[in-house]
């Protein structure tokens, strides 16, 4: 089986209304696109900060902005689709008890738990660069990663999103001098110990680095960890559904991942990987 499970039914562009891209003939789109990829696992992860109920969760200036859609009438959409639902929510220290409860009342799939920002900075957002200023690649590296493995072990969320997403710029950012297995470390430790999936996301070959999240090292780490994972595309239009899956799929099987997690009302279970087509 494939799945494509972290997908958003809309660019990040500003003028991206739910009337407009929450609708029948966008979803088919998608489910066409799958189709022509051996696709048979859909689902949709939308960015939390979309909705005004993350809100409820953290008040960064960028999500004051962003935040003017309504989760439930999305989830409701959702539900009348054949699309899976989910949601993409960035993992907030100390709003741990506010996500839960905003995850826990609605009848999600799975939830693929993001870090973007470390503190008011963000890694992949030019706007609220965390590499401006200072951004000492040592700092920001470990801050990542121990962010990251905080969400994991937060218990919150069932996927770990682009799980090395610090190094989304490629050579346009500061490399740490250091063994980047040094950074993962405690990431991974977390990941084991909390048995949150692995997300393999093909979306980094589409940004400045060119590869695939995670990093072959971090992904043997993973491996070595017994992690589990999962597949995802992170399309944000219907021509991005799959993309690269061949790229991923020999990634994995490279490693010797013969499966991947389906998820369904946040259980899990593992399928074998590869194309039904
Ligand atoms: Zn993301
Ligand atoms: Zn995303």
């Amino acid at each position: 089986m494939l799945t494509d499970y972290h997908l958003h039914l809309r660019p990040d562009e500003d003028d991206t209304p739910p009337e407009r891209f929450f609708t029948a003939d966008n979803v088919e789109r998608y489910l066409r696109a799958a189709g022509d990829a051996g696709i048979a696992e859909l689902g949709v992860a939308e960015h939390i900060h979309r909705f005004t109920q993350a809100l409820e969760l953290w008040r960064h200036p960028f999500w004051e902005e962003q935040a003017r859609d309504d989760l439930d009438a999305y989830c409701r959409f959702v539900r009348g689709t054949e699309l899976r639902l989910g949601i993409e929510c960035d993992f907030i220290p100390g709003a741990e008890d506010r996500t839960a409860s905003l995850l826990e009342s609605r009848d999600f799939d799975y939830v693929v738990g993001s870090v973007h920002f470390l503190g008011e900075a963000a890694v992949d957002h030019q706007g609220w660069d965390v590499w401006e200023g200072r951004g000492d690649p040592d700092e920001v590296w470990r801050r990542y990663f121990e962010t990251l493995a905080e969400c994991a072990r937060s218990g919150l969320f069932d996927i770990l999103a682009h799980p090395d997403l610090v190094k989304v710029w490629g050579g346009a950012r500061p490399l740490p001098q250091r063994d980047l297995r040094f950074y993962y470390e405690p990431a991974v430790e977390a990941i084991a110990d909390s048995g949150i999936a692995v997300e393999v996301s093909t979306a980094g070959l589409r940004k400045p680095v060119g590869e695939l999240y995670p990093a072959p090292a971090f992904a043997q780490m993973c491996v070595e960890a017994e992690a589990a994972f999962a597949l995802s595309s992170d399309a944000h239009r219907p021509e991005e559904v799959g993309f690269e899956y061949s790229r991923a799929v020999e990634f994995l099987a490279e490693l010797g991942v013969e499966e991947i997690c389906v998820f369904e009302r946040r259980r899990r279970r593992l399928e074998r990987l590869g194309s039904d087509i």
